[in-house]
């Protein structure tokens, strides 16, 4: 069997598009129950990869199978289109913004190039068989999706959410922005791991502390690995409740650290002699002043509870412009935050010694001006892990900026947050541990970036007062207004226009795009009329707990207070054979498009149902041959029954009490396995759905009922009743099988609909098959086990006999059983008929010991059946045939019961 599914896939999609099918399904539904999922948005640059392909199958069999429900289920397609990633790659051609181009033009082509993108991963998508409105894509670079981002920024104001703050934030020195914690990667570095003396500038004052006479200089030491945070230095924080110790080293000097820690800092120091002189509370010391090492001013020491005896001196070097710890301890103290790092990752001018040293050059120069003035304790290199920018891999800088946020307690956000996260079903459950553990510990949100392609947080701030215009809603709703016509250009070009007060300046920062994205509750299930707030199904990588699920919850909160969605179902992540993650660096990238051109967009599509998503999934050639194989049988079984339904019209159809047994028996176990089949889909099991359609194809259908009914598909009168009934059979076989795969097997189950008598409308307007008129039966189902059961004994003493060479065809063969009384009740009502079950010549059954006897036919073989008879040769005019043939070939057909 040949399926070319490469190449005819194409042609099935062309026939699609032509008839607008997503439309005309669409039609359909109006007016029924809405089934939302809402679709989280790819990032429009370069091509699809696996993980993309994985999740867009997924959210297209669920809404298939929704639809499959009678469910009004729109698929609309979105992309993420502003930030970073567009704008390099415009850079790159164009050049950098205000270099060789200006920001109007430079924004335009971030524009055209996103549409380049979105229209490559489009043509991707579509031919996965996603049926989804691939006319009218969302992007969040529409003029109406971006004047909303601005309106659910003004509702987030409104709410008194928003809150401006001097803060340090995760810099990027490449991007020359801020990130967000999303868009960090932790991995490790080699810092420079230094101590460093701080000289008291008094030293009796320390040692009347101490209570000891001494003179020598004296100095605190800490313990830093990022020495290029020296110069923001404002105060060394002890632990209030920690014991500090004062120490002689060499007869030369005194050193001041925490006790707990001595040894390993004098070791460090390479000290031969020490003695210790006093003990002391580190509570007892504050407000002590130390000399910065080298510059010309003191800095206070102060306590914290975050100081611990774990790692350094006990003592911890206090910079509230390059960390968060610092920064709020500073703020306790009232230290200054001043930064002293530029945008350009530089020291600013009035920076003493070091003004206009690149931050990441300034460790070794900073170490050399400590060895030289003999401030240096130690110096060791430190593999640590430390946060990276995500796209460029490059260390991350601490530094604080003056940025928007969403603060996480000011009105309770983060309350309500923690309590929304209850109203949600999570799948699988451990996703909801990991957002209630992000949201519990997570830092305000910083919404505010330095870019140019970006939706513009459109505020006006007073010049020296810097507080928000009294207007700001008024004003953030005409932004809105007119970027809805012209786009985020409006805003950039003429911030002036909304609002000509000039004690007041625009604010030139855009948004971060993980609020675009987050904003699509808002911009779209708030304003598409084919969708609805809340979502159903908010569907994505597990990843998405910090990124886009986040974003979202957060926003929808901000607003009203309550989750976007009601289901949230991840996926894992893609690896290669040997359990790595695919990435183009270790080369064991598989792309879609590669699946695709050797097995067909069906196998992949098999692939995605049929793995365990919520595990890493194995993608590799020889598990698509896997896939592939399961794929040729479940074809089989669909061309097997199709070829079978020749010359039959539904009209022909007989009602369940006409059918035989055996047939009545398939047609119950094809409403069992719809049933079972939609729970799994309900539940999102898909690789559920993929086992039982396969065990029922391969084992019930292909290993029992569809080898014994072809006696009656061959040799009962084409019209004659045994023959109607199985054809009944199959014709609602292929109408269940045709549905339940429809979700993953598109394209094949268009094709087999397509042949399909019966069918009306498109495969993916139907909804299930109905099965309610079945009531009685003539053979119980475990009739069919204990038959099932007697068949894998005949055969095995069957199967001995043919490896002795004694026979060929099973139909040589003659078979007298013997069975206890309780198998013998159930077996007994096919009597007759057993042998077609057992595709024998003949076969007795009797009560009593369980004995099974199988013996060579001496009859000859029927020409026409091939059943080895008696009666054949009794009829001189047909001596080649079994009395059975003749009355199927001249008299009334044979009269069948059960098989
Ligand atoms: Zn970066
Ligand atoms: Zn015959």
């Amino acid at each position: 069997m040949k399926a070319s599914l490469s190449e005819r896939e194409p042609l099935r999609l062309k026939k699609w598009k032509e008839k607008n099918q997503y439309q005309k399904i669409r039609a359909t539904r109006r007016g029924q129950e809405k089934y939302v999922l809402l679709d989280g948005p790819p990032y429009a640059n370069g091509e699809i990869h696996i993980g993309h392909a994985l999740n867009k199958i997924l959210k297209d069999i669920v809404v298939k199978s929704q639809s499959l429900n009678g469910k009004d289920a729109a698929f609309l397609l979105t992309w993420d289109c502003h930030g970073l990633p567009i704008e390099l790659n415009v850079e790159k051609k164009y050049g950098k913004v205000g270099q060789k181009i200006d920001p109007t033009s430079f924004r335009q082509r971030c524009r055209e190039y996103a549409s380049s993108q979105v229209e490559i991963q489009k043509v991707a998508f579509e031919r996965l068989g996603i049926i989804a409105d691939f006319e009218h894509p969302k992007l969040t670079m529409d003029f109406s999706y971006e004047s909303n981002i601005i309106r659910l920024l003004g509702k987030v104001i409104e709410n008194g959410h928003l809150a401006r703050g001097y803060k340090p934030v995760h810099w990027c020195l490449d991007c020359g922005s801020s990130l967000a914690e999303a868009e960090l990667e932790y991995k490790d570095k080699i810092s420079a791991s230094i101590e460093v003396k701080f000289l008291a500038e008094n030293a009796s004052a320390v040692a009347e502390i101490f209570k000891v006479k001494s003179s020598l200089p004296t100095s605190m030491i800490i313990w830093t690995t990022t020495p290029w945070t020296l110069p923001a230095n404002q105060a060394l924080c002890l632990g209030p409740e920690m014991t500090y110790v004062l120490i002689e080293v060499n007869g030369q000097e005194n050193v001041l650290i925490a006790e707990s820690l001595m040894e390993k800092v004098l070791a460090r120091g390479k000290i031969q002699e020490h003695r210790v002189l006093a003990r002391a509370m580190g509570r007892d010391l504050e407000s002590l002043k130390f000399l910065h090492p080298f510059q010309a001013r003191s800095v206070p020491v102060i306590l914290g509870d975050h100081v611990t005896v774990e790692e350094g001196t006990g003592i911890v070097h206090t910079a509230p412009a390059h960390g968060l710890e610092d920064f709020e301890i500073g703020k306790k103290y009232g230290l200054p935050v001043e930064n002293p790092v530029g945008e350009n990752g530089c020291y600013l001018p009035n920076v003493p010694e070091f003004s206009g040293v690149f931050v990441r050059k300034a460790d070794e120069l900073i170490i050399e001006r400590l060895r030289t003035s003999g401030a240096l304790w130690s110096h060791f290199p430190l593999t640590h892990s430390y946060p990276h920018c995500w796209r460029h891999k490059t260390p991350l800088i601490f530094r604080a900026t003056s940025q928007w946020f969403i603060s996480m307690d000011q009105a309770h956000l983060r309350r309500e947050t923690l309590a929304a996260i209850e109203t949600v079903n999570w799948i699988p459950l451990s996703g909801k541990a990991r957002i209630l553990s992000m949201i519990q510990d997570r830092p305000d949100w910083c919404i505010s970036r330095q870019r140019v392609w970006g939706t513009p947080i459109p505020l006006f701030l007073h010049k020296t007062t810097e507080t928000l215009h009294p207007e700001t809603l008024k004003i953030l709703a005409s932004v809105a207004k007119a970027v809805e016509q012209g786009g985020v250009e409006v805003w950039f070009e003429n911030p002036r226009q909304f609002c000509s007060d000039e004690n007041y300046s625009p604010v030139m920062d855009t948004v971060d795009v993980w609020f675009d994205s987050g904003a699509s509750h808002f911009c779209l299930l708030e304003h598409e009329s084919v969708l609805q707030f809340p979502a159903n199904m908010y569907l994505e990588g597990s990843d998405q707990h910090r990124g886009w699920f986040q974003s979202s919850l957060l926003s929808s909160v901000a607003y009203r207070k309550v989750a976007p969605y009601r289901e949230v179902l991840t996926h894992g992540f893609t690896v290669d054979d040997k359990g790595h993650k695919m990435s183009k660096s270790l080369g064991n990238v598989i792309a879609p498009e590669e699946i695709i051109k050797t097995f067909g967009a069906d196998v992949l599509r098999l692939w995605v149902a049929g793995v365990d998503s919520r595990l890493e999934m194995v993608v590799s050639m020889s598990v698509f041959q896997q896939v592939a194989e399961t794929y040729r049988r479940l074809r089989n079984t669909l061309r097997f029954l199709l070829a079978n339904l020749d010359g039959f019209e539904p009209s022909k159809a007989l009602a369940y009490p006409d059918l035989l047994g055996l047939d009545q028996w398939v047609l119950r176990r094809a409403e069992q396995l719809q049933k079972e089949v939609r729970a799994s889909y309900d539940s999102y099991q898909f690789h559920h759905v993929v086992q039982k359609i396969h065990y029922f194809c391969s084992i019930e259908l292909g290993g029992f009922y569809l080898d014994v009914i072809k006696d009656r598909q061959y040799t009962c009168q084409r019209e004659s009743l045994p023959r109607r009934s199985v054809q009944t059979v199959m014709f609602h076989l292929l109408h269940t099988l045709v549905r339940a795969l429809a979700p993953i097997l598109s394209f094949t189950a268009d094709e087999v609909w397509e042949l399909l008598p019966g069918n009306s409308g498109e495969l993916f307007a139907a909804t299930w098959l109905n099965f309610s008129e079945m009531s009685g039966l003539k053979i119980k189902d475990e009739s069919i086990q204990a038959l099932m059961h007697l068949r894998e004994e005949v055969n095995k003493e069957i199967e001995i006999l043919r490896a002795a060479g004694k026979l060929g065809s099973s139909l040589e063969a003659e078979v007298s059983v013997s069975v206890d009384p309780e198998r013998f009740a159930l077996l007994a009502p096919l009597q007759e008929e057993l042998r077609f079950a057992l595709i024998t010549s003949s076969a007795q059954i009797s009560c009593g010991e369980n004995r099974i006897q199988v013996k060579v036919s001496s009859h000859p073989k029927c020409g026409r059946c091939w059943h080895r008879l008696e009666t054949v040769g009794k009829n001189s005019k047909h001596p080649e045939l079994c009395d059975r043939c003749v009355q199927n070939v001249e008299g009334s057909g044979e009269v069948r019961a059960m098989v």
